[in-house]
């Protein structure tokens, strides 16, 4: 993707990265909630099992295995609970997204987990509706949404998700998604629902391959007709994977320390980005649910670039990977794309 080290050391690499507009892919709603927010709606609604105070919410947010993660994710969810709390998550999320130059994001939300609580699905839809156009208008980050069905509640789950992205499909919504445990939730039971919301005009970006193997990912793509992949983490396992998604320029949605987080890799070292990268996949870099891991989208860019040995134009070329991958409008992946080029060169200059 480019040659290490042209005389950037890394601490001036922390501040191009900081810098650079960036456009982000794969990052969670309610994930994305930081400990202050988290505190915060802890404080409007009493739940025993999450703390309010951020240090012990620090503690709260380390994760044994990707069973326990998916345990505190859902403790995070039950405390999202009228559509007031849903407009502030999404602006706040929004806030600390433009904080680091992040200008575009593709949000996950999973409205399933907050209409099954008594969020009326009307009030929901317009709460990130007037989140996403404050954002816009305020903050300057473009908001769109991926709803995603919640895989450990079944099909069910995939029913309502269906029926709220295609019925009541809110302005910003580009694209439909699976999230949640892979073991023991295959992916081809999903296939109308995807078959539905593709023949809606949404795009298909499941998640695959972060904790099962290659087949995951093959699955995805054939059911579900994945046009970006979730994690994808086990596609190196597969040559032929690799090969397939690099020729059909099938972009993976790579998140490292979420994978460290939830032992999907053994060690930052270990993960299989190198890989990807060697075999000519396009790779985008992303954070997940960033406050839960511990971490932020520039952080993510960070290790990506000691992985990779990139220098502060390898660094450019892999943001430029995400608007290029991304379902933004086309004025707005030119203009992102011209800023990174400018920031660039202004940065070379
Ligand atoms: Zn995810």
């Amino acid at each position: 993707m480019s040659n290490p080290g042209t005389g950037t050391g890394p601490g001036d690499l922390s501040a191009f990265i900081a810098g650079l507009p960036k456009a982000e892919l794969h990052v969670h709603h309610v994930g994305s909630a930081s400990p202050r927010i988290v505190a915060e709606l802890a404080a409007r609604h009493p739940n025993p099992a999450v703390p309010t105070d951020p240090d012990a919410l620090a503690e709260y947010f380390t994760f044994r295995d990707f069973a326990h993660f998916i345990e505190v994710y859902l403790s995070v969810v039950d405390l999202v609970r009228d559509a007031e709390d849903v407009r502030l998550l999404t602006y706040e999320v929004a806030r600390d997204m433009a904080r680091q130059n992040i200008r575009y994001a593709e949000l996950t939300v999973t409205p399933y987990s907050s209409t099954q609580r008594g969020i009326p699905e009307a009030a929901f839809m317009e709460a990130i509706e007037d989140a996403r156009r404050a954002a816009e208008a305020e903050l300057g980050v473009v908001l769109r949404w991926c709803f995603d069905i919640p895989g450990e509640a079944g099909l069910e789950a995939a029913e309502e998700t269906t029926r709220l992205a295609c019925e009541l499909r809110p302005e910003g919504l580009v694209s439909f998604g699976l999230g949640g445990p892979e073991v023991g939730v295959p992916r081809p039971q999903f296939k109308p629902y995807f078959d539905r919301a593709i023949a809606e005009g949404l795009h298909s970006v499941p998640h695959a391959g972060e904790t099962t193997g290659p087949q995951t990912i093959w699955d995805a793509l054939t059911s579900l007709r994945a046009e970006r992949i979730g994690h994808g983490t086990s596609a190196p396992r597969d040559p032929k994977l690799l090969e397939h998604l690099a020729e059909h320029r099938i972009p993976l949605e790579v998140c490292p320390t979420s994978n460290l987080a939830t032992r999907a890799v053994a060690s930052l070292d270990d993960h299989p980005v190198t890989e990807m990268v060697k075999a000519g996949v396009l790779v985008t870099i992303n954070s997940d649910d960033p406050p839960m891991f511990g971490t932020d989208l520039c952080t993510e860019y960070e290790i990506a670039a000691r992985l990779l040995g990139l220098d502060a134009a390898g660094v450019a070329a892999l943001a430029k990977n995400a608007v290029t991958a991304s379902f933004a409008p086309d004025a707005v992946k030119a203009s992102l794309l011209a800023e990174i080029d400018a920031h660039l060169a202004s940065w070379s200059a």
